[in-house]
C-alpha cells in the first residue's frame, strides 16, 4: 500500500455536505429493513460500511443513487432532495458513480466501449473525446494495453478496474463501492484496493461496503457498523478496530478480523 495512505487524518476533508440522510426509513412490503437511518458525509470523506450479511448495506447506498426508494425521512446528495421528482434523480445520478461487486460491464462490447457508451448516448460527448477521456482514465486503472480487448479476455480484478475507469469517465463527485472485491481471487484483491486507494489520496467523496478491514484502517476516516437495519456504531478507523463500544460490533469483529 502506498506510504502515504497510512495516515487517513491527512487527506482532505472538507466542511461540506456532500450527503445527508435524516430519520430515512425503509421497507421492503412489511420487512422493515433500514430504520431511522442519520448519516452526514462530508466531501472529501472515505467511508467504510460494515456488518452481517443482510444488515441493509447495500439497500443504504442503493437509496442514495436511488436504485432503491425510501419510504420516510430524507435523503440530500450534493443539495439534491431525493424525491420522486426524475429530474432529481438523474442530476444525483450523473453525479454519484456505482461499482458492483459483479463488474456489470456489457460482454460484446471492447473495453473503450465500454467505457465511452454513457458519456457518448448519456451525455452527448463526442466520440474522440469520450475515447480520449476512456484513455486517461485506463491508464489511471493501470490497463490501457487492454483497451481493445472484450470483458472475457480480462481476469476479474482487471475487469473491476474497468468498472471503477467506467464510473470515473462520468465524472463522478461521489463513488459508492458495495464490495467491490469479494468476488475476486485474493490475488486480485490488491490491485482493485490499490486502485481505490488512489482515488481515496485524490480526495473523492466515498462510501465503501467492504470487509477489508485493511482498506478500512488505510483510508477510511470513518467506519461504520449497520446491523439489523440500523448504525450500531461509528468511529474513527483505529478507536472502531480497538475499542468497539457495543457487543454487537465486538462480536462481528471477532468474527472477521
Ligand atoms: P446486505 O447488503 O447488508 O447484505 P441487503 O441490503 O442486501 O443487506 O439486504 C437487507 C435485507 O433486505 C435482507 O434481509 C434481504 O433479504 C432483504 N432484501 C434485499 N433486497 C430486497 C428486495 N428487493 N425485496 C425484499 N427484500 C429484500
Ligand atoms: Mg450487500
Amino acid at each position: 500500500m502506498a506510504e502515504t495512505a497510512r495516515d487517513p487524518g491527512k487527506m482532505q476533508v472538507s466542511d461540506e455536505v456532500a450527503i445527508q440522510i435524516t430519520a430515512m426509513n425503509k421497507w421492503y412490503g412489511t420487512f422493515h429493513v433500514l430504520r431511522d437511518i442519520n448519516m452526514t458525509v462530508r466531501r472529501g470523506e472515505r467511508i467504510v460500511i460494515c456488518g452481517p450479511s443482510g444488515s441493509g448495506k447495500s439497500t443504504l447506498i442503493r437509496c442514495i443513487n436511488r436504485l432503491e426508494e425510501h419510504q420516510t425521512g430524507q435523503i440530500v446528495v450534493d443539495g439534491t432532495e431525493l424525491t420522486s421528482d426524475l429530474k432529481n434523480i438523474d442530476k444525483v445520478r450523473s453525479e454519484v458513480g456505482m461499482v458492483f461487486q459483479h463488474f456489470n460491464l456489457f460482454p460484446h462490447l471492447t473495453i473503450l466501449e465500454n467505457l465511452t457508451l454513457a458519456p457518448i448516448w448519456v451525455r452527448k460527448t463526442p466520440k474522440k473525446e469520450a475515447e480520449e477521456v476512456a484513455m486517461h482514465y485506463l491508464r489511471k486503472v493501470k490497463i490501457p494495453e487492454q483497451a481493445a480487448k472484450y470483458p472475457g479476455q480480462l481476469s476479474g480484478g482487471q475487469q473491476q478496474r474497468v468498472a471503477i475507469a467506467r464510473s470515473l469517465c462520468m465524472k463522478p463527485r461521489i463513488m459508492l463501492f458495495d464490495e467491490p472485491t469479494s468476488a475476486l481471487d485474493p490475488e486480485m484483491i490488491k490491485e482493485v484496493l490499490d486502485t481505490m486507494i488512489e482515488l481515496a489520496q485524490e480526495g473523492m467523496t466515498m462510501l465503501c461496503v467492504t470487509h477489508e478491514m485493511g482498506f478500512a484502517q488505510a483510508v477510511a476516516n470513518r467506519v461504520i457498523f449497520m446491523d439489523q437495519g440500523q448504525i450500531v456504531e461509528q468511529n474513527e478507523p483505529r478507536e472502531f478496530f480497538n475499542n468497539p463500544k457495543s457487543e454487537r460490533t465486538k462480536l462481528f469483529l471477532s468474527q472477521i478480523l
